[in-house]
């Protein structure tokens, strides 16, 4: 079942790059595993996937436990606590959301003590809804300036997630702003070296992110199936 989903959406990654003049190979795939065990995790693995996003700290560092025999890739995506990085700064491939300047600064503090320096994205709260994490635009290219000067953090991007809407054309309108911040930040030069990720697009709206230049999709449900959470 995951094998096949994630060759479904190989096919779709496909012909949506080929519709946008896009080559597949710019578009990192990030299957997004949270609620989901390991074996389905190995599953996806097995399948060809090596990255993959969580959400909870704690989740994901059992997870890795029971995967250290596989050759992973743990992308953090979901909203981090100051007090959770020591965690998961030793071995984090890359973290997506960071949204202040204390956030940035223990990452970089703990990385500098695990002598690493990590890949992060500014997770930026696009369609600036109340209940979303993520900076808001206008005080993006501050908190990218000032995470950027951190010497063991790389800013290596950007991240949004897209409206909770059907409509096509709010959704593009949000990955469409993240785009023009980037290549702000770009032509401004306020990062050492010029970035290089959007993170944006999920099962429902990945198409419309690729239109609009994403390098890493993350991609659930249309892998793993609709989660179901634990009832309290
Ligand atoms: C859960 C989650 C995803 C995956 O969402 P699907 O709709 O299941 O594809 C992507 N990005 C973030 C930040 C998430 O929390």
């Amino acid at each position: 079942m995951i094998a096949e989903n994630v060759q479904n959406i190989e096919e779709i990654l496909k012909k949506t790059c080929l519709q946008h003049g896009r080559a597949r190979s710019e578009i990192t795939l990030i299957a997004v595993s949270k609620t989901f065990g390991a074996d389905a995790v190995a599953e996806a693995h097995s399948a060809g996937i090596v990255d993959f996003g969580e959400n909870y700290v704690q989740e994901v560092t059992g997870k890795r436990l029971e995967l250290l025999n596989r050759d992973l890739r743990w992308h953090f995506i979901g909203h981090l606590q100051t007090n959770k990085v020591k965690y998961i700064a030793e071995w984090v491939h890359m973290v997506h959301s960071v949204d202040s300047h204390s956030l940035a600064a223990e990452l970089d503090k703990r990385c500098g003590k695990a002598g690493r320096v990590l890949d992060v994205l500014i997770e930026v709260n696009t369609s600036e809804e109340a209940t979303k994490f993520g900076v808001r635009p206008a005080e993006a290219l501050s908190l990218i300036a000032s995470a950027a000067q951190l010497p063991h953090l790389r800013v290596k991007g950007l991240m949004t997630i897209g409206p909770f809407t059907d409509d096509k054309s709010a959704t593009r309108a949000s990955f469409r702003t993240l785009r023009e911040i980037f290549a702000e930040a770009n032509r401004t030069n306020i990062t050492p070296q010029p970035m290089t990720e959007l993170s944006m697009g999920m099962s429902h709206d990945f198409p419309e992110a690729i239109a609009e230049g994403s390098t890493m999709v993350r991609i659930g449900t249309a892998i793993f199936g609709s989660r179901t959470y634990p009832t309290p």
